[in-house]
């Protein structure tokens, strides 16, 4: 008998993982597809400025509208399209686009802001990610310090020096960058002196439980001090209350996102939140 269900839950195992494959293979395919007919956007998040309250900027985040399963969360796709390849045309979109929507921020007359974009390790490390960057902000006539990227620590303790190039290469432009998630990645904290990074983003596992664990309130302390120490600023992610957003302030950080101001909202609705805020701060 526990042969038998041994065999049943083998084939079990295997079917399913042919499903899986199936379905990414043709979600890789639609993703290409997706690319050529619009099917992507970037909803744009406000960062707020703790100290002055103000709207400092946006972080950019991919939406797939697929046409027959509806948006489709960059959690699932953006693993594939990094899988395949994919994402080296896809993060091109991103740059352009960001870019782009920056020009027009700017044309239409609104504040100082930054637009934050997430960068893949295997974009940078397989893409021309500094000529990429470069073509895009010459094409829309963009002055560098509108535009951020976020990496990930796991990119940044590589120690290669075509990445140390690359990464001076945008710096001396003065393109901004700064760590995704930190905190959750390595403890060898080298590299933010080796590489001039503006900010730390602490990871929103530590920010969303701040208020009931004491625990999570301590490491968020400890990245707060240790960055001001360094120069560098802070932005919490995934603040979700008034409560949180006070405590934040009270330990200093610079910069917080969060479901308590906004989701990342398509452009006209962001643009729409942007002229509210500014409104009801006159
Ligand atoms: P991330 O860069 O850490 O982005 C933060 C994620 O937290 C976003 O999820 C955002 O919608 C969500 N979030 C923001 N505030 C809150 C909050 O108060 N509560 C909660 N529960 N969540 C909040 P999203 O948009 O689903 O993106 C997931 C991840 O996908 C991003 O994490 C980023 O790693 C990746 N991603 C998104 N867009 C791009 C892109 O254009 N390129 C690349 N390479 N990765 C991207
Ligand atoms: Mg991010
Ligand atoms: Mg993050
Ligand atoms: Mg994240």
């Amino acid at each position: 008998h526990s042969k038998d269900s041994g065999r049943n839950s083998f084939r079990f195992f295997n079917s399913s993982i042919s499903h899986n494959m199936l379905e990414h293979i043709s979600l890789i395919s639609g993703m290409r597809r997706g690319l050529q007919e619009q099917q992507f956007s970037l909803h744009y998040q406000p960062k707020i400025d703790l100290q002055s309250h103000r709207i400092c900027g946006f972080e950019a985040l991919l939406r797939w509208n697929h046409p027959e399963q509806g948006y489709i969360s960059p959690a699932t796709f953006i693993p594939l399209a990094e899988s395949s390849g994919l994402i080296i045309q896809l993060g091109e979109w991103v740059i352009n686009e960001a870019c782009r929507q920056a020009r027009a921020w700017i044309d239409e007359g609104m504040p100082d802001f930054s637009i934050a974009i997430n960068i893949s390790s295997i974009q940078f490390k397989r893409g021309n990610i500094d000529t990429l960057v470069f073509n895009a902000l010459t094409r829309n006539q963009l002055p560098p310090q509108y535009l951020e990227l976020e990496l990930t620590e796991s990119l940044l303790i590589e120690d290669s020096e075509r990445l140390a190039n690359t990464l001076a290469n945008l710096r001396s432009e003065g393109v901004h960058f700064s760590i995704d998630d930190f905190g959750t990645g390595y403890s060898n904290l080298g590299y933010l002196k080796k590489f001039e990074v503006e900010a730390l983003k602490i990871d929103q596992s530590f920010v969303r439980k701040m208020d009931n664990h004491s625990g999570d309130a301590a490491i968020v302390r400890a990245i707060i001090q240790m960055a001001s120490s360094l120069g560098l600023k802070t932005i919490a992610e995934g603040v979700e209350d008034a409560s949180t957003a006070a405590l934040l302030r009270g330990l200093g950080c610079t910069y917080a996102q969060g479901y308590y101001w906004a989701r990342p909202m398509p452009v006209a609705d962001a643009k729409h939140f942007w002229l509210t805020w500014i409104k009801d701060k006159s």
